[in-house]
């Protein structure tokens, strides 16, 4: 998959309109807790800059309800961006409105302007065409560099694109790695090549472990998605998360990988818990005796043996989904395990985004990883074998 390569883009000079993904995690005061997302698009930032382009920034964040709301304004992005870039960061007080017109109209070259939050726009979820083609009217050149949301088809992620041609619209650097990476890992690994798939429900994987099997040699199950497989092959699994529904794309996902001589494991001892609380009573067992009524809500410690077994031999390690409630201290020592593990490994280590970038993060080795998406849901689609929304109208 190749894509329309900003390099190759003749920007010198002109406005750009980069869409962002500025989607950070902020507590109650405005404070932004981390800013990798922010760091994550600098790249593209910077060379816009050095090619002396005037910059329009535009980006959603939160889930306003498709109007101006203060709590979710990007003024504190604006002022991160300020720091991180040094130089002054325009924010315009809407998205489309006067303000935001007036401001980009009047762009010179090496200024910063900063929309304000996308879905402060009710067309923005929408993809609708006044807004694509408003927002598209402010630049000469549409660059996506917003990876995390390229999974939806919204105005200014999809809609946009059609106003630019193949010289004036292409993926950022962040974009382009993004894509890369998952293009490598799944059409030419190096192997032996295993995926760490865990999370809370088969469900929200199930497509992506059915591509996953023809390229994978090993999966490695774990999390309350794990109890669906062991119910299928027969175990009491107590109150664990369990999807009936789902029992027989279980038992069939497991012949496939039988078939394809993938190497496919679960868990063969959990944390139980009497309920789901981070007080709970709670004990460890093998997977045959999980007490009725009570629930797995971690791997134990001869799985995490297990599969650090099963990981040693390994080039390519893929891991998406936690192996436990790992938001409960109690319940996160299995997710931290397999986190040393595979950060110490000399595999090429991916981790996708979401829950497993944060458990990652939480305990600080997220520089040991070969590279974390900074997408959850989109890197989950690329799993799944799709061409994203975002990404089909960049192709070359
Ligand atoms: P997902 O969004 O599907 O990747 O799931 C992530 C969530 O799965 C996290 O919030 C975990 O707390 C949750 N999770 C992991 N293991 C379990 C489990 N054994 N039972 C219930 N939830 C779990």
């Amino acid at each position: 998959m190749e894509l329309l390569n900003i390099k190759e883009c003749d920007i010198k000079g002109k406005k750009v309109f980069i869409r962002c993904d500025f989607n950070v995690p902020m507590d109650d005061y405005g404070n932004i807790t981390d800013d990798r997302r922010i760091r994550s698009a600098l790249a593209t930032i910077n060379y816009c800059l050095d090619q002396k382009c005037a910059i329009i920034l535009a980006s959603h964040f939160g889930r306003p309800k498709g109007e101006p709301d203060e709590k979710y304004s990007l003024a504190p992005i604006a002022r991160r961006l300020h720091q991180l870039l040094k130089v002054d960061v325009q924010m315009a007080e809407d998205v489309v409105g006067e303000d935001a017109k007036a401001r980009a109209s009047k762009l010179k070259e090496g200024e910063v302007l900063l929309l304000e939050n996308l879905r402060f726009e009710k067309g923005e979820t929408k993809n609708d065409t006044e807004l694509s083609a408003t927002l598209a009217h402010m630049a000469d050149i549409y660059i996506n560099d917003a990876f995390g949301v390229s999974h939806r088809a919204h105005a200014s992620v999809e809609g946009i694109t059609v106003h630019f041609d193949e010289q004036h619209k292409a993926a950022g650097f962040l974009l382009q790695k993004e894509i890369q990476f998952f293009g490598t890992l799944l059409e030419r690994p190096v192997r032996p090549f295993a995926a760490i798939v865990g999370g809370s429900k088969v469900s929200g994987k199930l497509e992506a472990l059915i591509n996953l099997l023809p390229k994978v040699d090993k999966i490695l199950v774990g999390g309350g998605m794990a109890f669906t497989f062991l119910k299928a092959l027969g175990h009491n699994v107590g109150n664990s998360l369990v999807e009936d529904d789902l029992l027989d794309d279980a038992i069939k996902i497991m012949e496939e990988a039988k078939r394809l001589g993938v190497k496919f494991y679960l868990p063969v001892d959990v944390v139980a818990a009497e309920k789901f609380a981070p007080d709970a009573m709670s004990r460890l067992c093998t997977v045959q005796e999980i007490p009725d009524g009570w629930m797995g809500l971690d791997i134990g410690p001869a799985t995490v043996r297990l599969y650090r077994q099963v990981l040693n031999d390994v080039q390519t390690i893929l891991w998406n989904g936690p192996m436990g409630v790992y938001e409960m201290d109690r319940f996160a020592r299995g997710s931290n395990k397999i986190a040393h593990f595979v950060a110490d490994s000399y595999a090429t280590t991916v981790v996708g985004g979401g829950d497993t970038a944060d458990l990652v993060q939480r305990i600080g080795l997220d520089e040991e990883m070969t590279f974390i998406s900074t997408g959850g849901g989109a890197s989950l689609e690329l799993l799944e074998g799709k061409i994203l929304p975002g990404v089909k109208p960049l192709l070359k």
